[in-house]
């Protein structure tokens, strides 16, 4: 169990107003919470904080070889009042994953929930109450060492900071129109791919900024050695319904194990239809497209929860899917994974 010292800020900031039309990512909270690791002290002195920049030296190791990891989770404020995480179980593995892959120190689970639960205590009135709005929860850790070799840090700074946010797309449920890449891959098995550190995300903006050109809102990932298989979208793992049957990639190291994938293949499994892990190859999906059993396509991620697919373009090659529509499972997924985070629905899974 964590002590944590609390400093409230003597400057708090106005709330956005009910009507702000809340952006991702751009409004951050009164306070963060910050704790410090040194090597043979561990983690020590816990404490929320008034929201502010950070003091690194410019020779901090994050600043040169990327040792940092972070997290994204949310907070819901339910009809009645309450707060509610999602899984907040699976976000604190899936970092200590990362932590392992990246040298960084593992943070014990309990003091990890504590961290994020004391926070956003601290600041619950900034958990916006709109349709489709919610509070996004960063923690993260960066390496501090003053230091230009390059060996794991011997000193790291773990922050959680919280951002109230709208929906992740503008267009909310809208179908979304994904660019397969063919030309740039985003990681490898035996790489980083499956931890949640920024190289795999700096890795994917070139692709990002050639499909936005391309009017595509996001890249979906083919393996990096074939070039065949497919992988995930740039922030959300992807699933097909072919033929009745939900499939999406199997985790083989270099995916992202999403929390709403998970998520996604219980509930799947749940309401009886056959779902499977498996290699999916892009030419499986053309094929499917030609021969009219590709029923729905959508992405899972934390920041929209689902995203209808509805376009698909890998070369020359344009797949409209649902008619550019809303699919009935990607609805359906929708509506129950927030109905279930907004306390609307019965929560039998314990989530
Ligand atoms: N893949 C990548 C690369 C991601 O960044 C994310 C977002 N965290 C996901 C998948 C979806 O994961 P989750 O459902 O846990 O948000």
């Amino acid at each position: 169990m964590l002590n944590i010292r609390i400093e409230k800020t003597k400057d708090p900031k106005v709330l956005p107003g009910k009507d702000n039309p809340l952006k991702f990512g751009t409004i951050f909270t009164d306070h963060m919470f910050i704790m410090n690791y040194e090597t043979g002290k561990g983690w020590y002195d816990p404490r929320v904080i008034p929201y502010q920049p950070l003091n690194l030296e410019p020779s901090a190791m994050v600043f040169h070889y990327g040792q940092e990891m972070f997290e994204g989770l949310k907070a819901y404020k339910t009809d009645d009042g309450r707060t509610l995480l999602f899984r907040p179980d699976k976000n604190i593995e899936r970092a200590n994953r990362t932590n392992r892959r990246i040298c960084i120190p593992e943070i014990p689970e309990e003091d990890f929930l504590q961290a994020i639960k004391t926070v956003v205590k601290v600041d619950e009135a900034w958990i916006p109450t709109k349709e489709g709005t919610s509070l996004y929860i960063r923690p993260f850790i960066i390496a501090t060492d003053p230091y230009l070799g390059v060996r794991p840090s011997d000193r790291y700074l773990f922050i959680i900071i919280l951002s109230p946010v709208g929906a992740y797309y503008p267009e909310g449920l809208n179908p979304v129109k994904i660019w397969i890449e063919d030309e740039y891959v985003r990681a490898v098995k035996g790489g980083i791919g499956e931890a949640k550190t920024g190289a795999n995300y700096v890795a994917s903006m070139k692709s990002q900024v050639k499909a936005h050109d391309e009017g595509y809102s996001q890249v979906l990932w083919l393996d990096g050695v074939h070039r065949k298989y497919i992988e995930e979208v740039g922030a959300m793992n992807i699933f097909f319904k072919i033929n009745g049957t939900v499939l999406t990639p199997e985790l083989n190291g270099s995916i992202l194990p999403g929390v709403t994938r998970d998520s996604v293949l219980a509930l799947c499994r749940e309401w009886g239809l056959p779902t499977e892990e498996r290699k999916i190859s892009i030419d499986e999906i053309k094929a499917a497209h030609e021969n009219g059993t590709l029923e729905e396509v959508w992405g899972t991620g934390t920041a929209a929860v689902i995203s209808p697919v509805g376009q698909l373009r890998w070369e020359n090659h344009i797949m409209q899917v649902q008619d550019g529509g809303i699919g009935p499972i990607s609805q359906k997924l929708y509506d129950t994974i927030t109905g279930i985070q907004l306390g609307r629905l019965e929560d039998i899974h314990n989530w």
